[in-house]
């Protein structure tokens, strides 16, 4: 009987184990749609953006290894029509490494540095530098015109050094990618050129230089944002950065400021940003992206150092 009982629920744990495993096996990708054209499609990594023109689909953004073709035969369930091509927000592996999953006749764009970033990158190498950005822009690019057109543009030094911003101007729609990931800290990447230091004004000069547009898809939150809710990022972004650079300039260690935290100012808070910004009292099990809170005030720390 006992025996029965153990051998029972040995057998359930194991059809839970295979359940979970036939769930990450599945990739389950949820669909939203943001515009009559335009859709989100999230899991896996990075927001995806699907925008559909008579002659084609564009792509922004291709999630974890493994979610490239996840990533197409979701396409097809809301288009017939062919991938025309596929852009990069910037290099993370979060948002390029379904490239290699792409057809390699479509054509492949990136920002500049996004595309010399990419190609150290070990899928890459791994894939014959199948899916590697084939078109690249430094400031602005445009793509197509009239209900078509598809603006590119890069302001400056921020998550990484190859941020593009995609616009789909008669849809007033962007994909802003990681340069405005979600309502929280924003993650800087210095290996690939990020900036902690050049972050504020980046997004200052994203804000004032891009128009009439409304609705923004960000690189890893679970709803759209606004055109208003970027100059509040920005602002945030702005005072985050001085209460560390403060605390810096105070003597403070950048391990010493992370652990006592930013008590993040109330209008921030009350429109779903965190209340408090702080190294978490138990090491998590993870390690944290960057370095977590410790690692980017470091990064500051550093940029101080060589101003
Ligand atoms: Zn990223």
């Amino acid at each position: 009987m006992k025996r029965g009982i153990v051998l029972g629920l040995l057998l359930a744990a194991g059809t839970i184990g295979a359940l979970k495993a036939q769930q990450q096996e599945a990739k389950v990708i949820d669909v939203d749609k943001v515009k009559d054209n335009l859709y989100v499609l999230k899991g896996g990594g990075g927001n995806t953006a699907v925008f559909i023109t008579p002659d084609g689909v564009t792509v922004v953004d291709a999630k974890n290894p493994g979610w490239g073709q996840p990533i197409l035969d979701k396409i097809k369930t809301i288009t017939e029509k062919p991938i025309v091509r596929l852009i990069n927000t910037h290099t993370h592996g979060d948002h390029v490494s379904g490239n290699v999953e792409f057809p390699a006749t479509i054509d492949f764009v990136a920002q500049e540095n996004t595309k010399a970033n990419m190609e150290k990158m070990d899928i890459f190498k791994q894939n014959n530098n199948r899916g590697m950005a084939k078109r690249t822009f430094k400031d602005k690019m445009t793509i197509g015109k009239g209900a078509d057109e598809i603006d590119l543009y890069y302001f400056g030094r921020g998550h990484t050094n190859g941020d593009a911003i995609v616009v789909f101007p008669a849809l007033r729609a962007a994909h802003i990618g990681d340069l405005f990931a979600g309502k929280s800290i924003p993650l800087v990447d210095p290996a690939n050129g990020g900036s902690v230091i050049r972050y504020p004004d980046t997004l200052k000069k994203a804000h004032a230089g891009i128009k009439n547009v409304d609705t923004l898809i960000n690189g890893h939150s679970n709803t759209t944002t606004t055109w208003a809710d970027l100059q509040t990022y920005q602002e945030f972004n702005q005072e985050w950065t001085a209460w560390a650079e403060a605390g810096l300039k105070a003597g403070k260690t950048p391990q010493q400021l992370a652990d006592e935290g930013w008590t993040v100012p109330a209008k921030y808070s009350g429109s779903g940003y965190p209340a408090t910004v702080a190294n978490p009292k138990t090491p998590p099990t993870n390690p944290a992206l960057f370095g977590g809170l410790t690692g980017r005030i470091q990064t500051l720390a550093d940029e101080m150092k060589k101003k």
